[in-house]
């Protein structure tokens, strides 16, 4: 049986690999299943806000996903708000709440990961150095993490951890941050992702209460700060960081950073910041190689009470190149088909169903389409807008860099690009692409968006 929590879990997963982070962490943390019906589902959600981006935005995500997962048993989706509820997902009590109609292999029952549980610190409780497999690729962030956990503030501080998009930062900063609860019982200990210290900030800015935001910020002895790349173009919000790192730093408090990026490529970063960031130790995470993933993937079957052959393991780390996030994703989805089917796992099968990942997953022959297709999961604007006549300036930058990606990506001509957004004129493609090339060079939130839409181009 697969408890609603269980279900919820699945659900997630999928949703991961076709939401970007920010949006994935924004939204759904704090949601639920709180209800299972014959053939509907109750979603629990915290806030009025939250019901209504699902309901507009998610919710055909949303249905998809459990479409996959229960083979079509459920038809409808209702959002509840539900106020209140504590931070943590109720794990335990909800194995009770079985969905009867969903075939699931009793290998469910007694598996307790969870994606996103977070204790008290906000830390998520698989985010483990216990979890963490070591490899060439990580080998000194991870020694460096170590390091700070056993003497946090004396060794390495600031530590600034970088690397690209799934490969092990938020689980190895959490992972210190672990250890120093779990050792250091009388330090307190601060993680966040670096938008969460931008939006106090604001919220602060709002109600005129930077008092109570600075004793927050600096009466912590571990601050951890996830993702920093967040702080670009954000020229208050980088000063606020950086007396709030001086304060820190003054009285050896422990500071971790995480970015995609060293310190040196944070461009229009402050450089006191920059110096600042350098002044400890920088270490780098990498690409896995192959035999890491083995690794990896064999230690997330374990985490999951979950076997597969050899065979399988070696063929998924050979396919799955990019990043440890899509192994894992790519696990949870095998892991839930066979939960659900009740059939041991083959190689055959496994390639079957995994068509489809490894076409988003694995560098695809690019073509128009999926250019169009990624602009529009970015700026979450519909395909039909982006092509369509409307002149808002929402609309025109991401129609331009839809023009200017097929010139640099795929090397269409301007007439072919013209007539693939919308049927427009040469001249308006090539306009497009002059313009997105100086809006790149002038605006560094455009170079970055279009960054990470090629990113997306390629995993
Ligand atoms: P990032 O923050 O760099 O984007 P994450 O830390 O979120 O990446 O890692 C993505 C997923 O891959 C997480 O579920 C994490 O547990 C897993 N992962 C990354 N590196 C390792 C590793 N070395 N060993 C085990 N799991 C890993
Ligand atoms: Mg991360």
């Amino acid at each position: 049986m697969l408890s609603s929590n269980q279900l919820w879990q699945a659900v997630l997963g999928e949703l991961e690999l076709s939401l970007s982070r920010a949006n994935f962490t924004t939204w759904f943390k704090n949601t639920s299943i709180a209800e299972v019906g014959d053939d509907k589902i109750i979603i629990s959600v915290p806030n009025a806000f939250t019901k209504s981006w699902f309901e507009e935005k998610y919710h055909k995500f949303i249905l998809k996903a459990l479409h996959n997962i229960t083979n079509n048993q459920v038809n409808d989706i209702v959002y509840r708000i539900e106020t209140g509820r504590p931070n943590k997902r109720p794990l335990v009590a909800d194995t009770a709440d079985t969905i009867s109609k969903i075939k699931i292999s009793s290998k469910a029952e007694g598996n307790q990961t969870v994606l996103r549980e977070t204790n008290d610190f906000n830390l998520n409780s698989k985010y483990v150095f216990e979890t963490f497999i070591i490899g060439e690729s990580n080998q000194l962030a991870h020694s460096a993490s170590q390091a700070v956990a056993r003497e946090p503030g004396v060794k390495y501080n600031p530590l600034f951890l970088y690397g690209g998009v799934g490969l092990g930062k938020t689980h190895l900063i959490q992972a210190i941050g672990h250890a120093i609860v779990r050792f250091f019982s009388h330090f307190k200990v601060l993680y966040i992702n670096f938008e969460k210290f931008t939006n106090d900030y604001v919220q602060a800015a709002r109600n005129g209460s930077f008092d109570k935001f600075r004793e927050f910020y600096r009466g912590h002895d571990v601050l951890l700060v996830d993702d920093v790349q967040f702080m670009l173009n954000k020229k208050k919000t980088q000063d606020e960081f950086f007396h709030t790192f001086e304060a820190l730093h003054q009285h050896n408090k422990q500071i971790v950073i995480t970015s995609d990026r060293p310190p040196k490529e944070l461009k229009d970063l402050e450089e006191r910041l920059i110096t600042r960031f350098e002044w400890g130790m920088i270490a780098d995470i990498n690409m896995p190689d192959y035999e890491t993933r083995v690794a990896i993937l064999k230690s997330k079957c374990q985490e999951k009470n979950f076997s597969l052959t050899d065979e399988i393991i070696e063929y998924l780390a050979t396919y799955i190149s990019s990043n440890i996030r899509e192994l894992e994703g790519a696990l949870n989805k095998i892991f839930a088909w066979h939960q659900l089917n009740q059939i041991e796992p083959t190689l055959a099968g496994v390639k079957d169903m995994l068509t489809n990942f490894f076409t988003s997953a694995q560098k695809k022959a690019l073509n128009p389409k999926r250019v169009i297709e990624e602009v529009s999961s970015f700026y979450e604007i519909q395909i039909v807008d982006l092509v369509g006549d409307c002149r808002k300036k929402d609309l025109v930058v991401p129609r331009q860099i839809i023009m200017y990606l097929l010139r640099e990506e795929l090397n269409s001509s301007y007439p072919s690009i013209g007539a693939a957004v919308g049927g427009r004129d040469h001249t308006t493609a090539i306009h497009a692409c002059n313009k997105i090339n100086l809006l790149m060079q002038a605006d560094e939130r455009v170079r970055l968006e279009i960054e990470s839409i090629k990113q997306r181009l390629y995993v």
